[in-house]
């Protein structure tokens, strides 16, 4: 039996152990995290990487290796800091507001600006909200990366508190689009807030994932709007192909479905990758998400959007010596316990 209030807290706090956890390997290959690191299996410090002569190098024989930045041992970036700012304006405000939310990802940005981890798109359009530009024009076409998916789990908790999912549907879209206009993002923003409902209800505690594939491939052929002249010049691809790929290829190797689907910053990519390894993971949450992060790419992020769903799933699945290492863990079990105790209004109309 997982308890409600459990899941709320899993979902929170697998967020931010996630993204913890791949902070310190972001955008490194698997290759690079097994040779400077072994393995991630805990929260740990950034390692500069270095060659045969201790010397900091930005490149091995595996590629590019980004320098390390400037995180400690069980912080958490802009995935976590996003995430938390969302849940606080659904408390504060006892439900969806637009201009509240962009007020407070706007100051919870301003506050960790230079060392939060934030991506181009994100930068750009809150300096377009810092110029006090509306929440609803500050979108950019070309975004086409992971943030809507990496911060929208509160709006999963808010379907499930009030019951309202077409409001949080719409709220997620929104939201989305105050800063990633490309549709793969935004339809992964939906689909993250949706998919976190759907494992909230007691219908997903079976021993198969089939159901939840069955909805995620069903909400994506409706949310996942065409590409257009805007932004078709990003990328092909689109988000059903490499869900539709994954619905068929249900128990492919892991190195397979990193190959096919990537796992780079692209929501296209990381997203998928990482619905791939949670349903392959079902029932085993801890090694789901350490081979989701030891797969390194995005790996903060694929471990930020892993660590949400699988708490909404299984509740508390985290190991001790995570929640311990965990910066500000008793802060964000609070605030996802307030977040369930809290009466919470729906949405009666939408800002226009
Ligand atoms: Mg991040």
């Amino acid at each position: 039996m997982v308890y409600k209030k459990d899941q709320y807290i899993g979902t929170l706090l697998g967020c931010a152990i996630g993204d913890s956890l791949g902070m310190p390997v972001e955008t490194w290959k698997p290759e690079q995290i097994r040779k400077y690191h072994g393995r991630i299996e805990r929260l740990v410090a950034p390692i500069p990487p270095t060659d045969k002569d201790g010397k900091v190098v930005s490149k091995d024989e595996y590629g590019k290796i980004r320098p390390i930045r400037d995180f400690k041992k069980g912080e958490y970036t802009d995935d976590t800091i996003l995430t938390l700012a969302l849940a606080e304006s659904i408390i504060e405000m006892k439900g969806l507001d637009l201009n509240h939310i962009a007020k407070t990802q706007l100051e919870a940005f301003q506050a960790r600006r230079q060392n939060g981890g934030f991506g181009w798109t994100t930068k750009t359009a809150f300096e377009k909200l810092e110029q006090s530009e509306s929440p609803l024009t500050t979108g950019l076409h070309e975004g086409i990366g992971n943030a809507p998916p990496m911060k929208m789990s509160p709006i999963g908790l808010y379907m499930d508190s009030t019951g309202d999912v077409d409001g949080g549907i719409e709220y997620a879209r929104r939201i989305s689009e105050m800063s990633h206009l490309d549709p793969r993002a935004v339809a992964a923003g939906i689909l993250q807030a949706r998919m976190i409902y759907e494992l909230l209800q007691d219908n997903y505690t079976s021993q198969y994932s089939d159901k939840f594939m069955e909805k995620i491939m069903n909400q994506v052929k409706e949310h996942e709007l065409k590409l257009t002249s805007k932004n078709s010049f990003i990328e092909e691809g689109r988000l059903q192909d490499k869900l539709q790929w994954i619905n068929s290829h249900k128990y492919a190797p892991d190195a397979e479905a990193y190959e096919i689907l990537g796992n780079s910053s692209k929501s296209h990519e990381s997203y998928p990758f990482t619905i791939f390894m949670f349903q392959k993971y079902w029932n085993e949450p801890i090694t789901g998400l350490l081979e989701t992060i030891n797969y390194g790419g995005d790996c903060d992020t694929t471990g930020a959007m892993f660590g949400a769903l699988a708490g909404a799933k299984h509740g508390m699945f985290f190991s001790k010596d995570w929640i311990r290492d965990l910066k500000d863990s008793d802060t964000i079990i609070e605030v996802a316990d307030k977040f369930y105790n809290t009466k919470l209004y729906k949405v009666l109309r939408f800002p226009k």
